[in-house]
């Protein structure tokens, strides 16, 4: 597109009638226009600047515009752009040494794919390739959790993405658990009394279903709040996959990267799962990529089992130099360290958020990983809207505020009843504060609504 004869109107125009705009009516969707972007802004066709406290869908770890990864991709195009994935390349075994040095050191053999979405559809492939003679099939997720938008990883998926897509465009075999949401907890109970009931559950769970192969969950849940769970429930849940021989299997797409400060959110209960899934900071969103890696006994399996999987774009060598890149993007600038000091300066300011905002119900942090939780009573927790007011397209409140502070020039993700602050990970304390006094200010549109 050359900005002398598109000019915004014409690519708004044209988009909208050519194109499909997602998740969404297609009636009353109005694109914002963006031109380019660089570190932790992007800018519209006008000129005007947002700051990215969301670094998009929760992708852009390393900023936009990073030199060094833009560099490698383009070298790496330029040497060979393509090519059929039962060939090799430099670039395959240098991301290969590159993940091994970040990952969970149980995991050894990698997929490439290109979406969070494909990392789970082969991960559920996997298990059930692996325990074709056991015949255990089913897999338990959990309810609020989002796993991609295709049959497999639909079904996954906790969230009313599913309702919607059932039962017309799903698998067979996926029982979901009520997930460790303490602030709205599944039982009614409250931490520490609750005795991890959430996590015994999951056994009960199966021992009834009987045929149980796999688990996945986010083990810090992304869109669905970043709902971080209570200490001793992770390594719980283990203990449980591992009496019980169900794989365990961590989807990391939105939770990797650094972005909970740590490389993996696993690291921080030092879990082990038998399958990791990410995407997104993989590449920091500079390319479709995205990785299931298994642990060594599934590995090993298939040294004489067929591995009946693949895709014409996997381990695509540009997406293998970028995040090659990009590995070295977050060694290089120390991102992960950075994204837990500057977490606790972000958590201090969305608390600062609570105490002011009748509205605010709660604020969870991890890293650089945050939700606030906007409620209209904070008593009784109820919230402004529900998933129905969503997909029947009412207004949210949610959108309402992230609507003015766009005006203020911020951008934040939204969900039905709260947004996910996740900046990229170079973001500086200066920044920060303008995205939380946007937030701040914006926030009394919920409070003149509590009730
Ligand atoms: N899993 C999680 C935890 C996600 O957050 C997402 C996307 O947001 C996905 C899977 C699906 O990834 P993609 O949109 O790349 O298909």
């Amino acid at each position: 597109i050359q900005g002398s004869t598109y000019d915004r109107e014409r690519v708004s125009r044209v988009t909208k009638e050519h194109t499909y705009g997602t998740w969404r009516k297609q009636g009353p969707w109005n694109p914002l226009v963006v031109e380019r972007a660089e570190g932790v802004y992007f800018y519209d066709k006008d000129g005007k600047a947002y700051l990215d406290f969301s670094s998009q869908l929760m992708c852009s770890n390393l900023g936009h515009s990073n030199s060094n990864v833009i560099e490698a991709m383009h070298r790496q195009a330029e040497k060979l752009a393509y090519i059929q994935p039962s060939y090799t390349i430099d670039a395959r075994a240098e991301l290969a040494e590159e993940l091994s040095s970040v990952l969970p050191g149980n995991l050894d053999r990698f997929f490439f794919g290109t979406s969070g979405t494909e990392a789970n559809e082969a991960a559920v492939k996997i298990i059930r390739m692996y325990n074709s003679s056991s015949g255990k099939v089913k897999i338990i997720s959990m309810y609020n959790s989002y796993h991609g938008s295709t049959a497999a990883s639909i079904s996954l998926t906790g969230d009313f993405r599913r309702i919607q897509a059932e039962p017309d465009f799903g698998i067979n075999g996926v029982v979901h658990a009520p997930p460790p949401y303490c602030y709205r907890c599944p039982f009614g109970l409250k931490y520490p009394d609750c005795g991890l009931a959430c996590a015994d559950y999951i056994e009960y769970m199966i021992k009834n279903e009987g045929n149980v192969g796999g688990l996945i969950m986010e083990p810090v849940t992304g869109t669905n709040g970043v709902v971080i769970p209570p200490p001793g429930y992770m390594e719980r849940v283990r203990e449980i996959t591992e009496e019980n021989d169900v794989i365990m299997v961590t989807d990391e797409v939105m939770s990797g990267w650094g972005r909970t400060g740590e490389w993996f959110a696993v690291d921080h209960w030092n879990i082990k799962p038998d399958i990791l899934t990410t995407a997104k900071g993989i590449t920091s969103a500079y390319f479709p990529l995205s990785l299931t890696a298994t642990d060594r006994r599934i590995s090993e399996y298939f040294e004489d089992h067929y591995f009946a999987h693949g895709h014409t774009y996997e381990a695509h060598p540009v997406g293998m130099a970028a995040a090659t890149a990009a590995i070295r993007e977050y060694k290089r600038l120390n991102l992960i360290e950075r994204a837990r000091e500057m977490g606790k300066y972000l958590s201090g300011r969305l608390e600062e958020l609570r105490e002011r905002h009748p509205s605010v119900g709660d604020v969870r942090s991890i890293g650089l990983f945050a939700a606030v939780e906007i409620v209209r009573n904070r008593e009784t927790r109820e919230p402004f809207n529900t998933y129905r007011d969503k997909v029947e397209g009412r207004p949210l409140m949610t959108d309402r505020i992230a609507s003015e502070m766009m005006k203020k020039g911020v951008y934040v993700n939204t969900w039905v009843s709260h947004f996910v602050i996740a900046p990229p990970l170079i973001i500086t304390k200066e920044e920060i504060d303008a995205g939380v006094s946007a937030m701040d200010d914006a926030l009394r549109l919920a409070d003149s609504e509590v009730k």
